[in-house]
Parts: C-alpha cells; structure tokens; sequence
C-alpha cells in the first residue's frame, strides 16, 4: 500500500484539496451505484457520521433503483461525481473520453439525478485529456485493495492516515466488515470523513499536460 505522491497528482492537473488542521479527510467510492450495498454503505457511513464522494458509472444505472438510492444519498449530505460511462480504461478511448463523459453527464442529469463536477477515470488511467472546462479531476493519496477478496487494510490505513489525504474505497459486497472496522476505528480516534469540496471552482492545482489536445476533442 503505497502513498500517490501529491507532486504526481498535481503535475497531471488532478484536483489537490489543502490539507486541514484538523482530523478530516476526503472519502470516495467508486464503481457503483450497486443497489443493495450501496445501500449497507450508506447505512455504514451514517453510523459514523462520515460523508463521502461516489463516483459513479452510467452502465450500473438501474431505472427501478438507483434514483431512489441517490435521493437518499444526496439528502444524507453525500455528493456524486463521474467515473465514466463504463468501466473501461480511457486508454481504449481516449479521443471520444470527452464526448462519452458529457453524455454521461447528460444521461444523469436527465434521470434527475445532479452529479458533482469532479471525475475519476477508471483505474486511474490518465490521457492527458481530462482537464475539461467544468470536470475537476480527482484521483488520490491512498487506493485501497478492497476490490479484492480477503483483504485487510483497515490498520495500516489508519496508522499511515493524514489530514486531507484522499481515501478510495470500492463498492463491492465482500468488503464490507474491513469498511465497519476502519470507520468505527477511525471515528474512534477523532477522525471525521468528508466528501470532496465542489464549490472552489474547477482546477485549483495544476495543469493539462495536453492543452492542445484538449481543443482537439469531441464536443
Ligand atoms: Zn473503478
């Protein structure tokens, strides 16, 4: 488990949130929404009063479950951003990335359902193509492995946490008794988990190692 380094994050123009004085830090989740277990999550991170940024994926949308499951998370202080329209690397793609993400964006609007300007591409997998007018780029300080079977990271993360860091969790049923250890560990120990800020306005840090090609890209 090894730390992103913030240089790395900034030279690739990815989104970099000062660090607080305080015990916060920055919780995401990816690859939902997964019905049920968004759901026990939910249930989870009101437990410990913790909020969190969800990046989202259009293909798990499910028109019977997913805007009810959003108004819940929305109204529990939650926010919502993009982590594609699919889970495939943008690496596969990367000349229409920024025509997929605007009719992502689109299709979610229209389910009524507002996301947060902030996108994260699957694995993580950079173009040089994602800084876009109105798309903040995130990525983070720690990636947990909780996407695998039979992982522990809840101690280790906890020992090595510091204020502001940017934690990713992944929304996988298998998980969730590591998740409830490091929340209830973490809350224990003062700290307080928060969604990422929008409201600064896109691209405080950072810059597109591409710019170029960004004007070369699908509207
Ligand atoms: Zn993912």
């Amino acid at each position: 488990m090894r730390r992103l380094p913030r240089f790395f994050q900034r030279l690739v123009g990815a989104y970099v949130p000062t660090r607080p004085q305080s015990r916060l830090f920055y919780l995401t989740i990816d690859d939902g929404p997964q019905g049920s277990t968004t759901e026990q999550i939910l249930d989870l991170l009101a437990l410990y009063q913790a909020k969190a940024t969800f990046f989202w994926l259009w293909s798990r949308y499910e028109a019977r479950h997913t805007p009810a499951l959003a108004a819940r998370l929305l109204a529990e202080g939650h926010t919502i951003g993009l982590h594609g329209d699919s889970h495939i690397s943008p690496w596969r793609h990367p000349f229409s990335l920024k025509a997929k993400l605007h009719q992502a964006k689109l299709l979610w609007t229209n389910a009524g359902i507002p996301l947060a300007p902030l996108y994260r591409p699957p694995y993580g997998h950079l173009t040089g193509l994602e800084r876009w007018q109105g798309w903040r780029l995130v990525l983070w300080d720690w990636l947990m492995p909780d996407y695998l079977y039979h992982t522990t990271w809840a101690d280790t993360l906890l020992l090595r946490l510091r204020a502001g860091d940017i934690v990713v969790l992944h929304e996988r049923r298998w998980g969730l008794a590591e998740w409830r250890k490091f929340l209830s560990a973490a809350y224990a120990s003062g700290w307080r988990a928060m969604a990422l800020p929008v409201e600064e306005g896109p691209q405080l840090y950072g810059y597109s190692l591409s710019p170029a090609l960004d004007r070369l890209c699908v509207e």
